[in-house]
Order: structure tokens, then sequence, then C-alpha cells
């Protein structure tokens, strides 16, 4: 029986991915001029568009492009010189694993661990207090990168710093939230006619702050799990309001996003961080799309204790486009350097080094799958 069978093997089937395969197929055919263009605003989803073969299978009705939905991916060159420039004054700096081999405009923090730095790599950020506590002789920053997802934790090991309390504790604020990007993205007039919304991102902050994208910008949107029928069942629904003119932002995630989101981590959230403006890889400054820490917590700003602030970056030296890419102009496999230069051994930019970056994704599961890519040459929709 159906009730009987995992939820989880329910939202695998491929008996139902093909089904909705093969009707938003048909409807994009026969109703909507053939072809629909679509962006996913998630790392996550983006890795399980390219394992699941969901775009290779939509190829000629849907181009999936991928927003600047990998934190990682869009932390910008200036934060990464900042990060660079408190490693190498002698601080012990310690961050998520994918942050090490970015990039910034001259140089990583890998390189600067190479040559003798103190980077270490921190699985959470509690991970990073207690390092702290029991090295009570280094000055310790962690590098607090990510979406409002990643933030209510953050905040929880900056309460816990000052509680326990540590001295040598404090964190270089990188955050990014995700309505103000979206909508300057959409400011940019990006050429899709619908968004992916992320599942992880809305479960903190709930449908209702996303709303905007169909009151204003008069788009449809679908909030989606991950699995491949969860993806799927999306596409079928922006598709479906395309066809029938409207524009609302739909929960289909509801086994993890509400209406409001999750209030206990927006508080915890809130509770040291205040909105601030942020510089984004490839959308460039954007007021109130990041955050900083409240009045009251300067103490726990490396920034502010140390001094150390970004700065403009230069241009990439590689040739890198990881800029376009992150706001849907440019399919990985359109930079001249993807696959020949950079690869996730060698990578030139972020969306290479990233697990959830586009480019990793493409050149992971969707190499060899035609000449230039997933959406081939000839396909309509952004390069
Ligand atoms: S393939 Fe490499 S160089 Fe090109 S945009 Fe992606 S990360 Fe940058």
């Amino acid at each position: 029986m159906e009730a009987d069978r995992p939820l989880w093997e329910r939202f695998r089937d491929p008996g139902i991915a093909r089904a909705l395969v093969a009707r938003v197929r048909v409807r994009v055919a026969r109703e909507l001029g053939g072809h629909v263009s679509l962006m996913e605003v998630c790392g996550t989803h983006t890795v399980a568009i390219s394992r699941s073969g969901i775009r290779a299978a939509l190829r000629d009705a849907v181009t999936l492009v991928s927003g600047p939905g990998c934190p990682v991916c869009v932390t910008s060159p200036e934060d990464v010189d900042a990060m660079v420039a408190l490693a190498e004054s002698g601080l012990t700096v310690l961050t998520f694993g994918d942050m090490m081999r970015v990039p910034g405009s001259s140089t990583s923090l890998e390189a600067v661990r190479a040559r003798g730095g103190r980077v270490r790599l921190a699985y959470s950020p509690m991970d990073a207090v207690s390092y702290a506590a029991s090295h009570p002789d280094e000055q310790v920053v962690f590098l607090a990168v990510g979406f409002e997802t990643t933030a209510p934790g953050v905040a929880l090991a900056v309460a816990q710093a000052r509680e326990l309390p540590l001295a040598n504790f404090s964190i270089y604020p990188a955050h990014k939230l995700i309505p103000p990007a979206l909508r300057a993205l959409l400011d940019q007039e990006v050429g899709v006619q619908g968004f992916l919304l992320p599942g992880h991102v809305s479960t903190v902050i709930g449908r209702r702050a996303l709303a905007f994208l169909a009151e204003e910008y008069r788009l449809p949107a679908v909030i989606a799990g991950f699995e491949p029928v969860d993806i799927l069942m999306a596409i079928d629904r922006i598709t479906h309001m395309l066809v029938r003119g409207e524009a609302e932002v739909v929960n289909a995630y509801p086994r993890a996003v509400r209406e409001e989101g999750n209030t206990l981590a927006q508080r915890a959230m809130w509770s040291c961080f205040a909105p601030a403006d942020a510089a984004w890889r490839g959308l460039g400054p954007i007021p109130g799309s990041g955050l900083g820490l409240r009045d009251g917590w300067e103490d726990l700003d490396a920034c502010r204790r140390y001094g150390v602030w970004a700065q403009p970056a230069g241009a990439m030296r590689t040739g890198c486009r990881c800029g376009d890419v992150l706001r849907g102009l440019l399919l990985p496999p359109r930079c001249p350097l993807f696959a020949r230069v950079c690869t996730p051994a060698a990578p030139q930019g972020p969306c290479m080094v990233s697990s959830e970056g586009a480019c990793a994704a493409y050149y992971r599961y969707e190499r060899g799958d035609g000449d230039d890519g997933p959406q081939g040459a000839g396909a309509a929709g952004p390069r």
C-alpha cells in the first residue's frame, strides 16, 4: 500500500518522476512556446538536479540556471582578502573546508596555511568555540559564511563565547541573506520566468519572507525539497502557473517549511546579528544583504577588534567567470576554462571549489552530455 511506503521512497519513485517529466515537456511544448528558463537558488538543488539527471531529461523544454545559492561561491573576493589578511597577521583562523580553497584577488587561505599560517578546519561554529577554549594562548577568528540556514548556529556560538567568557574568540561576519539578493538579481532583469526556491533557507525564514517574488515581481516560484520528485513537482507547478498566467510563491516542502519559518532560529539569529550591507561575488554590493554583529556585541567582531576591513578587490587573475555563473548568465560548460584549465583538482574559481558549486556539479555529473554542455550550443535561454 502507498501509505506503507517510506516517505523518501515516494519522493524518489522513478515512475512518478518520469510522469512529471513527460507532463512538463508536453505542457511547455504545447502551451509555453517550447521553452522556459527557471533559476534554482540553492547549491543543494544544483547538485540534486545534476546528479538525478533532471536537467538532461528536461533539456529541450526547460533551461535550469543556477543563481547565487552556494554560500561559499557568493563570498566576495574582498572578504576572502580580509580573511587572508587576518590569517597572515598571526591569528588562528578557523573555517569550513570549502572556504580554504576559495581564491581572493591573489591568494587563498589554503595557500596561507601552506606558508605556515594558522588556518584550521572547523566542522561547526561550536567547534571553533571549543578550539578557542582549549587554546587560550591563541587569538581565534571564526569565518562565519553561509545563508540564513547557518546564521542561527553562529549566533549560538557567539553567545556561548560570551557566556564562558572567552576573551580570545571573535568572528568575521560574512553571512548573506537570500531575499535581498533575489531583489538585486531581479532589479538587474535576469531573464528567467520562475524560481525554484531553497528548502533549507526557507525552513528558517518561512514562505512569507519570499512572497514578494509574486507580489512585487509577478513571478511564479516554488519552495522545494531535495529529492527528484520534490524538484520535478516544483517545476511542474511553476510551468502550470506560467500557463495560467498566475504568480504565486508556493510552499511545496511543507514537511519542513512553515509560513513564518522557524521563529526560534530567527530569534537566535537576531539576538546578536543585524542586517548589514554586504558584497556578493557576481552581484556586487547589496544593501542590507548581510549580517553584522549588533551594538553590544562589537567585542566579538574580528574586523573591529583587529582593524581589518574588506577592501575593493581587483579583477580575478584567472579569467574565472563565476560572477556570470552566479547571475545565471553563463552555463558552466560555456566558460572557456571549464574542464580544461579549471577542474576540482585545480579549481580557478569558487564555483568549482565548492561541492555545491554549479561548475563542480556540472563537472562531476554532466560532462560529456553533449559537446557544449547540457543545454547544447543552440539552446535558448541564458548562456
Ligand atoms: S569553470 Fe572554473 S573558471 Fe570557469 S566559471 Fe567555473 S569556477 Fe570559474
